[in-house]
């Protein structure tokens, strides 16, 4: 499921988030969208989850247009944003099986994306009780609850402590496996765990584009 952002520009009231982004993701990557607080990042997300409608451009999934087909888009993205909502008083399944039914998708698979997760031992728990990392497994459970061809995760590991930084990206990895995902960060070696490729992203407009292995290369020498 190829993704192709056309143009996008966002701004709000002077300030540019987005200048004319343009680049496309084939089926199967894992692209880390890298860039300081600010660069235009989580806009990008939102516009092409539809959270958000760009000032111009548009992106496409498939052939199907964010803007203008948006019901056949949002079917095919899984997402976790940063002001995903999590009701903490909602045990684990039964938060699931909230998100399922106001989306009007299928029960069937909350189990299965509860083992994907690594929720299993704590899936009895109402999820103020849980951890952080437990907190962004149940986020990362809705994001893959419809079996979405493509993930977007906007800084997935932001204020989980080291250890539940790798334990969350594994399950990045796994879940990952066969979808087109792009990740947003601020961190290099969060691109460097998972990426294969970086596009790094300041003031709203792309300042590289490049293989992981390539942008590993440059980015030292910037050190
Ligand atoms: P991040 O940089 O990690 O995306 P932000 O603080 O920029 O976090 O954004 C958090 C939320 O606040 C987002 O939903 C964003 O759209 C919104 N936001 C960011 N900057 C502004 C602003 N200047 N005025 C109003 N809302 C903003
Ligand atoms: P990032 O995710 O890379 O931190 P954002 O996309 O959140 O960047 O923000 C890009 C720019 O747009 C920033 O200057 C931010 O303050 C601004 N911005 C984002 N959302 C809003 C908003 N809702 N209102 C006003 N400004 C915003």
């Amino acid at each position: 499921m190829g993704i192709n952002i056309k143009g996008l520009t966002k701004n709000y009231g002077a300030q540019v988030a987005l200048n004319q982004v343009s680049f496309s993701i084939k089926k199967g990557e894992v692209v880390g969208l890298l860039g300081p607080n600010g660069a235009g990042k989580s806009t990008l997300m939102k516009s092409v989850t539809g959270a958000i409608l760009p000032d111009d451009g548009d992106v496409l999934v498939d052939e199907f247009s964010v803007i203008k087909q948006p019901i056949e888009t949002k079917k095919r993205i899984g997402f976790l944003l940063e002001n995903n909502p999590l009701y903490y008083d909602m045990y684990v399944r039964e938060y699931l099986k909230f998100v399922a039914n106001i989306r009007e998708e299928k029960k069937e698979r909350i189990e299965e994306v509860i083992e994907k997760v690594g929720l299993i031992p704590e899936s009895h728990k109402k999820i103020g009780q849980l951890s952080k990392g437990y907190k962004q497994r149940v986020g990362l459970a809705q994001a893959i609850l419809s079996n979405p061809d493509i993930l977007i995760l906007d800084e997935p590991t932001n204020g989980l402590d080291p250890n539940q930084i790798l334990e969350i990206r594994e399950v990045i990895r796994e879940i990952g496996k066969s979808k087109t995902v792009i990740l947003s960060t601020h961190i290099m070696q969060e691109v460097e765990a998972l990426c294969s490729r970086v596009i790094l992203l300041n003031k709203g407009n792309i300042v590289s584009d490049s293989p992981i292995e390539e942008f590993k290369g440059q980015y030292k020498s910037l050190e």
